[in-house]
């Protein structure tokens, strides 16, 4: 192939974004084809933009044919084996629907680490208001709408109340969260809190639903017949649903050997909601992270601001005359991060945070993007302790 006709990598990335994008609006769409009556022509839409990225020839050219693809791992479409191939192997390897208790689902790596790629297709995207927004809207869109409605008016104080609140609250008694809204003076997006999802629940014999929070984020936990784990891989802890006898309310085992955590306790589906998805994946993930870390720090006996400015950047650290500014970027792509970081380069005073659940991250970051400054939680709070310990040194030299 020439190189006046071979696509710049650019375009090339953001082809493969459309197709992703494409891709998973029909594997939801599919998913849905039962309860939804616009579903199949949804399949049908976004064969006509898988098509169109792919060119003439090449890659699936009917609804059925895409259905058929959404069985197979990404990787397999021709666009992912063109020239340039994408680095990213673990989008490769994504397969979007697999067969489970109830038919043809939706994948664990769908929800978790594909909404990492989407980009709008078409004007169209947010008329789709069937599809949820972590299906055709990325994830800044996502944030900016939310965050519009906490901002009010330019308050920074109702802006921190109002996103601490949804991170700390992701689900609970409807009437409970009404209360404390009221309380923290805060705003809620538009259409915040929603019945729990199906896909969370777990009925016992008399049809009850009951859900369980992540021990992670809070949010309700995905349950797929007996097993019940948060749809947010990094939050790893895997339960079982005891089994028991009756309609009694349904108790937990854990199944993993992970770390210990706070058994989680079943709460009944009637009265409970929750926030939307998107919000969930976009907002609420990435902020139980940035919530922990500030946790961490103001132990350590340093001044931790959230997203000051109006989130100009993530934390504000101030300890002994050192003053830091951190942005904490919780990616499961590195290769989605190192695509944001350089098309939005931080300011240069501005350090980048991997969390822990993320650390493993850090090379390949700092190969990519050495003018960066990368810190890892650890290193973070490494830092921040030895600071910490120096004050407490010269206080106790100074008072001898
Ligand atoms: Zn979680």
């Amino acid at each position: 192939m020439s190189e006046l006709v071979a696509p710049s990598s650019d375009t090339m990335g953001e082809r493969r974004r459309r197709v992703v994008t494409a891709m998973l609006r029909a594997a939801y769409a599919w998913s849905m084809r039962q309860e939804q009556p616009e579903a199949m022509r949804e399949v049908a839409r976004m064969t006509g933009f898988v098509m169109e990225a792919h060119g003439p020839g090449s890659g699936p050219d009917t609804p059925l044919a895409l259905v058929d693809a959404l069985r197979r791992p990404l990787g397999t479409l021709p666009i992912f084996a063109e020239a340039g191939g994408s680095g990213d192997e673990g989008l490769r390897r994504v397969v979007l629907i697999e067969a489970g208790e109830g038919g043809d689902q939706l994948s664990a790596t769908a929800h978790d680490l594909v909404c990492e790629h989407v980009i709008p297709l078409d004007a169209e995207a947010d008329a789709h208001s069937w599809l949820p927004s972590w299906t055709r809207m990325d994830a800044d869109r996502i944030r900016a709408r939310a965050f519009a409605a906490m901002a009010g008016p330019s308050d920074q104080h109702i802006y921190v109340a109002s996103r601490r609140l949804l991170i700390e609250h992701p689900a609970g008694l409807e009437r409970t969260l009404q209360e404390r809204v009221g309380e923290s003076g805060a705003r809620i997006v538009p259409g915040g809190y929603r019945p729990i999802p199906d896909s969370a629940l777990f009925r016992t014999r008399n049809g009850d639903g009951w859900w369980w929070p992540c021990p992670d984020c809070r949010w309700p936990m995905g349950v797929a017949g007996r097993r019940v784990r948060c749809r947010y891989q990094p939050h790893s802890a895997m339960f079982e649903v005891a089994k028991r006898r009756g309609s009694e309310k349904p108790k937990l085992t854990r199944i993993d050997e992970g770390p210990t955590v706070k058994q989680p306790e079943a709460r009944p589906a009637r009265g409970s909601v929750c926030v939307d998805q998107g919000v969930w994946r976009f907002i609420v993930v990435p902020g139980s992270s940035e919530l922990r870390i500030a946790a961490r720090l103001e132990k350590l006996g340093a001044k931790v601001e959230l997203w000051p400015q109006m989130d100009s950047y993530d934390l504000h650290v101030a300890i002994g005359g050192t003053e830091l500014q951190l942005d904490v970027k919780e990616y499961r792509s590195p290769q989605r991060l190192i695509a944001d970081l350089r098309g939005r380069t931080p300011r240069a005073q501005v350090r980048v945070v991997l969390p822990q659940t993320h650390e493993m991250q850090a090379e390949t970051v700092r190969a990519a993007l050495p003018e960066i400054t990368l810190l890892t939680e650890r290193g973070l709070v490494q830092q921040i302790r030895r600071i910490g310990k120096g004050i407490e040194e010269r206080k106790d030299a100074g008072g001898k």
